[in-house]
């Protein structure tokens, strides 16, 4: 059908495909790519010979406008970032929004994500977690961000973060001054590739066997046991009659 086909590729293994995926990449009239060249791969890999066009932070509004008139004429675009779910972290997002608007169909296709893998071989709870995405590379708004993360949190869950290897020794030591060097935290790197590792333990614990190696290397997801901020202090925890007693004095 015709529409816009949001196509998760690939985070390592070339074999974390859908057989779905590929009929949609090999069908559509273009696949919209975040890095073309990276995704070429992808497509020689399977024998896809569908042309591709980019789509990257750079150019998406001005390459929106082009491919929302294809899609309107009955066009089938699919959308890939260079690796995962297309607009997690990733371009994608501002297209969707175009092709909704312009009242075309848009479907997920569904397969490899890093935040969600990560997260169910990590061991930490599942139920409740908060997706960021990657924190800001300065480090006074990082502290900041995860301040008010920290703040906001009524109840404990896990929180997922997308990390640079460069940066991800600063990032534990702003974990550790935030939630303490006991918070239990997961290193989960190179997921689906040959040297896939998790990395488990306080954020102390993962920090003394990062420092061990020469250097950090890969991609890598960091999940953390986010604990609200002390009861005591909060005035949430003020029961609630109380709080009644104390509206209607005032
Ligand atoms: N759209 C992608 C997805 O669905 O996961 C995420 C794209 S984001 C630009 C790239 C970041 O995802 C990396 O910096 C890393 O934090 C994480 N990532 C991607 N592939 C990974 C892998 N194989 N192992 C661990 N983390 C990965």
């Amino acid at each position: 059908a015709p529409g816009l086909y949001l196509v998760a590729t690939p985070i390592g293994n070339l074999e974390d495909i859908t057989l779905r995926a590929l009929r949609v990449l090999k069908s559509a009239d273009r696949i919209a790519c975040e890095d073309t060249r990276q995704t070429q791969k992808l497509l020689n890999y399977y024998g896809i010979t569908t042309s591709t066009v980019s789509l990257h932070e750079h150019n998406e509004t001005e390459r929106t406008v082009e491919l929302v008139e294809l899609l309107k004429s009955g066009g089938r675009i699919a959308v890939v970032s260079d690796a995962g779910m297309p607009g997690i972290s990733d371009p994608g997002t501002h297209l969707t929004q175009a092709a909704i608007d312009a009242g075309v169909a848009v479907y997920p296709v569904p397969g490899a994500n890093a935040a969600l893998n990560a997260l169910v071989a990590s061991g930490l709870d599942t139920q409740r977690f908060l997706f960021e995405g990657f924190l800001p590379a300065k480090m006074n708004a990082r502290q900041q961000r995860l301040q008010a993360l920290r703040a906001s949190l009524t109840e404990p869950l896990t929180l997922v973060l997308y990390e640079a290897p460069h940066r991800v020794l600063e990032t534990l030591a702003d974990v550790a001054a935030v939630w303490g060097g006991a918070c239990r935290v997961v290193l989960a790197r190179e997921l689906t590739k040959l040297h896939e590792e998790f990395l488990r333990g306080s954020v102390d614990e993962v920090l003394t066997q990062l420092k061990e190696r020469d250097r950090v290397r890969g991609e890598m997801v960091l999940l953390v046991e986010a604990q609200p901020a002390d009861k005591d202090a909060a005035t949430a925890e003020i029961p609630l009659m109380e709080r009644i007693a104390a509206l209607e004095k005032s």
